[in-house]
Protein backbone atom coordinates (compact mmCIF):
# COMPACT_ATOMS: atom_id res chain seq x y z
CA UNK A 1 0.00 0.00 0.00
CA UNK A 2 0.83 3.81 -0.69
CA UNK A 3 3.38 5.48 2.26
CA UNK A 4 1.09 8.19 3.01
CA UNK A 5 2.84 9.02 6.11
CA UNK A 6 5.11 12.22 5.20
CA UNK A 7 2.10 13.96 3.68
CA UNK A 8 0.08 12.94 6.85
CA UNK A 9 3.37 14.13 8.53
CA UNK A 10 2.63 18.09 7.19
CA UNK A 11 -0.83 18.01 8.89
CA UNK A 12 0.15 15.92 12.22
CA UNK A 13 0.81 19.26 14.13
CA UNK A 14 -2.34 20.73 13.29
CA UNK A 15 -3.68 17.42 14.40
CA UNK A 16 -1.97 17.00 17.43
CA UNK A 17 -3.77 20.92 18.41
CA UNK A 18 -7.12 19.94 17.10
CA UNK A 19 -8.07 16.04 18.14
CA UNK A 20 -9.17 16.76 21.44
CA UNK A 21 -10.91 20.07 20.40
CA UNK A 22 -15.24 19.96 20.72
CA UNK A 23 -16.79 23.12 18.96
CA UNK A 24 -19.24 24.89 21.02
CA UNK A 25 -23.03 24.37 20.77
CA UNK A 26 -24.59 24.87 17.33
CA UNK A 27 -25.33 27.93 16.26
CA UNK A 28 -25.45 28.22 12.54
CA UNK A 29 -25.79 31.04 10.42
CA UNK A 30 -29.03 31.15 8.60
CA UNK A 31 -27.54 31.10 4.77
CA UNK A 32 -24.08 29.56 4.56
CA UNK A 33 -23.04 29.27 1.05
CA UNK A 34 -20.12 27.19 -0.98
CA UNK A 35 -17.52 28.87 -2.51
CA UNK A 36 -16.28 27.46 -5.82
CA UNK A 37 -12.67 26.29 -4.62
CA UNK A 38 -9.46 28.79 -4.88
CA UNK A 39 -7.10 27.64 -7.33
CA UNK A 40 -4.34 29.53 -6.03
CA UNK A 41 -4.31 27.14 -3.40
CA UNK A 42 -5.12 24.08 -5.23
CA UNK A 43 -1.73 22.68 -5.47
CA UNK A 44 -1.13 22.42 -1.65
CA UNK A 45 -4.14 20.31 -1.36
CA UNK A 46 -4.04 16.77 0.33
CA UNK A 47 -7.17 15.29 0.17
CA UNK A 48 -9.27 11.75 0.08
CA UNK A 49 -12.76 11.05 -1.43
CA UNK A 50 -13.26 8.58 1.24
CA UNK A 51 -16.77 7.44 -0.92
CA UNK A 52 -17.32 7.13 -4.41
CA UNK A 53 -18.55 5.04 -6.78
CA UNK A 54 -15.93 4.85 -9.85
CA UNK A 55 -17.94 1.95 -11.58
CA UNK A 56 -21.34 4.19 -12.44
CA UNK A 57 -19.31 6.59 -14.36
CA UNK A 58 -19.63 5.48 -18.58
CA UNK A 59 -16.06 3.03 -18.94
CA UNK A 60 -14.33 5.55 -21.53
CA UNK A 61 -14.95 8.38 -18.70
CA UNK A 62 -13.24 6.99 -15.57
CA UNK A 63 -9.87 8.26 -16.64
CA UNK A 64 -10.82 11.56 -17.20
CA UNK A 65 -12.63 11.44 -14.07
CA UNK A 66 -9.56 10.15 -12.19
CA UNK A 67 -7.31 12.73 -14.02
CA UNK A 68 -9.31 15.83 -12.92
CA UNK A 69 -9.56 14.10 -8.81
CA UNK A 70 -5.53 14.25 -8.93
CA UNK A 71 -5.61 17.47 -10.69
CA UNK A 72 -7.18 19.30 -7.57
CA UNK A 73 -5.40 17.23 -5.40
CA UNK A 74 -7.43 14.53 -4.00
CA UNK A 75 -4.21 11.76 -3.04
CA UNK A 76 -6.71 8.92 -2.98
CA UNK A 77 -9.80 7.69 -3.24
CA UNK A 78 -12.16 4.43 -1.86
CA UNK A 79 -14.74 2.98 -4.75
CA UNK A 80 -17.18 1.13 -2.73
CA UNK A 81 -18.95 -1.89 -3.52
CA UNK A 82 -23.02 -2.01 -3.80
CA UNK A 83 -23.32 -5.78 -4.96
CA UNK A 84 -21.02 -8.74 -5.07
CA UNK A 85 -21.32 -9.06 -8.51
CA UNK A 86 -19.76 -6.02 -9.07
CA UNK A 87 -16.67 -6.40 -6.98
CA UNK A 88 -14.17 -8.22 -9.62
CA UNK A 89 -14.75 -4.80 -11.25
CA UNK A 90 -13.73 -2.54 -8.46
CA UNK A 91 -10.30 -4.46 -7.78
CA UNK A 92 -9.60 -4.17 -11.38
CA UNK A 93 -10.30 -0.66 -11.13
CA UNK A 94 -8.27 -0.38 -8.31
CA UNK A 95 -4.99 -2.71 -9.43
CA UNK A 96 -5.15 -0.52 -12.74
CA UNK A 97 -4.70 2.63 -10.36
CA UNK A 98 -2.66 0.61 -7.59
CA UNK A 99 -1.69 3.47 -4.07
CA UNK A 100 -4.63 5.73 -5.72
CA UNK A 101 -7.78 4.04 -6.07
CA UNK A 102 -8.60 1.49 -3.28
CA UNK A 103 -11.86 -0.61 -3.14
CA UNK A 104 -14.41 -2.15 -0.75
CA UNK A 105 -16.32 -5.46 -0.86
CA UNK A 106 -20.63 -5.26 0.10
CA UNK A 107 -23.86 -5.31 -0.62
CA UNK A 108 -25.84 -2.03 -0.44
CA UNK A 109 -29.40 -2.73 1.25
CA UNK A 110 -31.33 -1.53 -1.77
CA UNK A 111 -29.25 -4.12 -4.11
CA UNK A 112 -30.05 -7.27 -2.24
CA UNK A 113 -33.09 -8.47 -4.37
CA UNK A 114 -34.83 -9.92 -1.71
CA UNK A 115 -31.74 -11.94 -0.40
CA UNK A 116 -29.80 -11.96 1.93
CA UNK A 117 -26.00 -12.97 0.74
CA UNK A 118 -24.36 -15.96 1.91
CA UNK A 119 -21.74 -15.87 4.03
CA UNK A 120 -18.83 -17.66 1.95
CA UNK A 121 -19.84 -15.23 -0.99
CA UNK A 122 -18.83 -12.37 1.01
CA UNK A 123 -15.54 -13.91 2.50
CA UNK A 124 -14.45 -15.56 -0.92
CA UNK A 125 -14.27 -11.74 -2.45
CA UNK A 126 -12.78 -10.49 0.67
CA UNK A 127 -10.24 -13.36 0.65
CA UNK A 128 -9.81 -13.21 -3.34
CA UNK A 129 -9.79 -9.32 -4.19
CA UNK A 130 -7.98 -7.89 -0.40
CA UNK A 131 -10.47 -4.94 0.01
CA UNK A 132 -9.77 -1.92 2.53
CA UNK A 133 -13.24 -2.16 3.94
CA UNK A 134 -16.72 -4.06 4.06
CA UNK A 135 -19.35 -2.42 2.74
CA UNK A 136 -21.72 -0.35 2.18
CA UNK A 137 -24.38 -2.10 3.67
CA UNK A 138 -26.98 -1.25 6.12
CA UNK A 139 -30.67 0.02 6.23
CA UNK A 140 -32.55 2.28 3.83
CA UNK A 141 -35.90 2.21 4.96
CA UNK A 142 -36.38 5.12 2.24
CA UNK A 143 -37.15 2.57 -0.45
CA UNK A 144 -39.10 0.11 1.78
CA UNK A 145 -42.19 -1.25 -0.46
CA UNK A 146 -45.55 -0.30 0.70
CA UNK A 147 -47.79 -1.93 2.83
CA UNK A 148 -46.39 -3.17 6.23
CA UNK A 149 -45.97 -6.69 5.29
CA UNK A 150 -43.72 -6.17 2.55
CA UNK A 151 -41.61 -3.34 3.77
CA UNK A 152 -41.39 -6.02 7.11
CA UNK A 153 -39.65 -8.38 4.87
CA UNK A 154 -37.56 -6.71 3.10
CA UNK A 155 -36.60 -4.76 6.30
CA UNK A 156 -35.38 -8.21 7.91
CA UNK A 157 -33.17 -8.83 4.43
CA UNK A 158 -31.57 -5.51 5.07
CA UNK A 159 -30.82 -6.21 8.67
CA UNK A 160 -29.58 -9.90 8.34
CA UNK A 161 -27.35 -8.74 5.19
CA UNK A 162 -25.88 -5.85 7.76
CA UNK A 163 -25.44 -8.20 10.55
CA UNK A 164 -23.59 -11.05 8.06
CA UNK A 165 -21.06 -8.28 6.74
CA UNK A 166 -20.48 -6.64 9.97
CA UNK A 167 -19.67 -10.00 11.10
CA UNK A 168 -17.27 -10.85 8.65
CA UNK A 169 -15.87 -7.53 8.97
CA UNK A 170 -15.06 -7.93 12.40
CA UNK A 171 -13.94 -11.68 11.65
CA UNK A 172 -11.50 -10.60 9.52
CA UNK A 173 -10.42 -7.33 10.86
CA UNK A 174 -11.96 -4.62 8.35
CA UNK A 175 -13.54 -1.10 9.03
CA UNK A 176 -17.29 -1.25 7.80
CA UNK A 177 -18.97 1.48 5.63
CA UNK A 178 -22.27 2.10 6.86
CA UNK A 179 -25.69 3.44 5.16
CA UNK A 180 -28.70 4.41 7.06
CA UNK A 181 -31.35 5.85 5.47
CA UNK A 182 -34.77 6.73 7.00
CA UNK A 183 -38.27 7.03 5.27
CA UNK A 184 -38.25 10.44 6.57
CA UNK A 185 -35.54 12.40 7.66
CA UNK A 186 -37.45 13.12 11.20
CA UNK A 187 -37.58 10.00 11.85
CA UNK A 188 -35.35 7.09 13.64
CA UNK A 189 -36.35 3.85 12.61
CA UNK A 190 -33.28 2.81 10.45
CA UNK A 191 -30.86 4.61 12.75
CA UNK A 192 -32.10 2.63 15.55
CA UNK A 193 -32.03 -0.89 13.83
CA UNK A 194 -28.65 0.33 13.07
CA UNK A 195 -27.37 0.81 16.50
CA UNK A 196 -29.24 -2.42 17.80
CA UNK A 197 -27.65 -4.17 15.20
CA UNK A 198 -24.08 -3.00 15.96
CA UNK A 199 -24.87 -4.28 19.68
CA UNK A 200 -25.57 -7.15 18.84
CA UNK A 201 -22.52 -7.94 16.52
CA UNK A 202 -20.71 -6.15 19.28
CA UNK A 203 -19.02 -4.73 16.57
CA UNK A 204 -15.62 -2.72 17.56
CA UNK A 205 -16.89 0.92 17.29
CA UNK A 206 -13.49 2.74 16.24
CA UNK A 207 -14.14 0.64 12.99
CA UNK A 208 -18.12 1.83 12.04
CA UNK A 209 -18.55 4.89 9.46
CA UNK A 210 -21.26 6.22 8.90
CA UNK A 211 -21.60 7.71 5.24
CA UNK A 212 -22.96 10.36 4.26
CA UNK A 213 -23.71 11.46 7.36
CA UNK A 214 -27.68 13.10 7.67
CA UNK A 215 -28.87 13.08 11.41
CA UNK A 216 -28.86 15.61 13.96
CA UNK A 217 -26.23 16.96 16.17
CA UNK A 218 -27.56 14.61 19.20
CA UNK A 219 -26.89 11.53 16.90
CA UNK A 220 -23.55 12.52 16.07
CA UNK A 221 -22.29 13.16 19.62
CA UNK A 222 -23.66 9.72 20.55
CA UNK A 223 -21.92 7.64 17.53
CA UNK A 224 -18.95 9.39 18.28
CA UNK A 225 -18.54 9.62 21.75
CA UNK A 226 -18.33 5.26 20.94
CA UNK A 227 -14.95 6.18 18.78
CA UNK A 228 -16.84 5.66 15.48
CA UNK A 229 -16.46 7.52 12.59
CA UNK A 230 -18.89 9.90 10.14
CA UNK A 231 -18.56 11.20 6.56
CA UNK A 232 -20.36 14.44 5.21
CA UNK A 233 -21.16 14.42 1.05
CA UNK A 234 -22.47 17.02 -0.66
CA UNK A 235 -25.38 16.60 0.58
CA UNK A 236 -24.76 18.59 4.02
CA UNK A 237 -24.03 21.81 1.45
CA UNK A 238 -27.86 22.11 0.75
CA UNK A 239 -29.54 24.16 2.23
CA UNK A 240 -32.76 21.92 3.56
CA UNK A 241 -30.33 19.59 5.58
CA UNK A 242 -29.52 21.94 8.60
CA UNK A 243 -29.60 19.42 10.88
CA UNK A 244 -26.32 17.82 9.28
CA UNK A 245 -24.92 21.09 9.08
CA UNK A 246 -25.43 21.50 12.91
CA UNK A 247 -23.93 18.28 13.50
CA UNK A 248 -21.15 18.76 11.54
CA UNK A 249 -20.15 21.72 13.66
CA UNK A 250 -20.44 19.40 16.77
CA UNK A 251 -17.96 16.79 14.99
CA UNK A 252 -14.39 15.28 16.88
CA UNK A 253 -11.64 16.57 14.43
CA UNK A 254 -10.04 12.95 14.28
CA UNK A 255 -13.62 11.33 13.09
CA UNK A 256 -15.03 13.00 10.22
CA UNK A 257 -13.79 11.99 6.59
CA UNK A 258 -15.07 13.78 3.59
CA UNK A 259 -16.95 12.16 0.44
CA UNK A 260 -18.71 13.05 -2.52
CA UNK A 261 -20.55 9.65 -3.39
CA UNK A 262 -20.16 10.27 -6.77
CA UNK A 263 -21.75 10.16 -9.20
CA UNK A 264 -24.72 11.24 -6.69
CA UNK A 265 -25.08 14.47 -4.60
CA UNK A 266 -24.08 16.91 -6.41
CA UNK A 267 -22.50 19.33 -3.84
CA UNK A 268 -24.05 23.07 -4.08
CA UNK A 269 -24.15 26.12 -5.66
CA UNK A 270 -23.03 23.67 -8.38
CA UNK A 271 -26.52 21.87 -7.38
CA UNK A 272 -28.53 24.89 -7.91
CA UNK A 273 -26.43 26.52 -10.22
CA UNK A 274 -25.06 23.37 -12.80
CA UNK A 275 -27.78 20.74 -11.92
CA UNK A 276 -27.21 18.87 -15.00
CA UNK A 277 -23.34 18.32 -13.95
CA UNK A 278 -22.55 14.89 -12.45
CA UNK A 279 -21.13 15.34 -9.25
CA UNK A 280 -17.38 13.41 -9.23
CA UNK A 281 -14.64 13.27 -7.01
CA UNK A 282 -13.51 16.39 -7.82
CA UNK A 283 -16.46 18.46 -6.92
CA UNK A 284 -15.46 17.25 -2.97
CA UNK A 285 -13.45 20.36 -2.83
CA UNK A 286 -17.23 22.41 -3.04
CA UNK A 287 -17.90 20.46 -0.01
CA UNK A 288 -15.16 20.96 1.68
CA UNK A 289 -14.90 25.12 1.33
CA UNK A 290 -18.44 24.33 3.10
CA UNK A 291 -17.09 22.62 6.04
CA UNK A 292 -14.36 24.45 6.33
CA UNK A 293 -16.62 27.48 6.32
CA UNK A 294 -19.01 26.16 8.93
CA UNK A 295 -16.19 25.18 10.88
CA UNK A 296 -13.98 28.11 11.09
CA UNK A 297 -11.30 26.19 9.72
CA UNK A 298 -8.74 26.65 6.65
CA UNK A 299 -9.93 24.21 3.68
CA UNK A 300 -6.66 22.57 3.81
CA UNK A 301 -6.94 21.87 7.22
CA UNK A 302 -10.01 20.40 6.80
CA UNK A 303 -8.61 18.06 3.68
CA UNK A 304 -5.68 17.14 5.73
CA UNK A 305 -7.45 15.78 8.88
CA UNK A 306 -9.98 14.02 6.56
CA UNK A 307 -7.04 12.59 5.27
CA UNK A 308 -5.54 12.04 7.74
CA UNK A 309 -8.86 10.10 9.37
CA UNK A 310 -9.03 8.37 6.49
CA UNK A 311 -5.99 6.45 6.29
CA UNK A 312 -6.09 5.82 9.73
CA UNK A 313 -9.77 4.39 9.27
CA UNK A 314 -9.24 2.36 6.05
CA UNK A 315 -5.44 1.18 7.65
CA UNK A 316 -3.57 2.90 4.75
CA UNK A 317 -0.04 4.11 4.97
CA UNK A 318 1.26 1.83 7.11
ZN1 LIG B 1 -22.54 5.21 -1.89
Amino acid sequence: MTDFSGEIALSRAFVVQRTELRFPKPSIPVRVRARAPDPERIKRKLAMDSHMHLDRFPREERTAVLERAWSVGIKVLVTVATSFSGVDELWALANANKGKVYHSVGAHPTELDDAVPVEAEVIGAVERTGPVAIGETGFDYFSLPRGLGAARAVSDVQREAFLLQARVAKEVGLPLIIHCREKERTKRDAWNALLWALKRVQFPMERALLHCFDYGHEELIRWQGEGAYVSFSGSVTRKSHEEAQKALQCTKTDRFLLETDAPFLLPEPLRTTAPETVCEPSHMLYTASFVSWLLAMEQEDVLGLSLENGCRFFGLGR
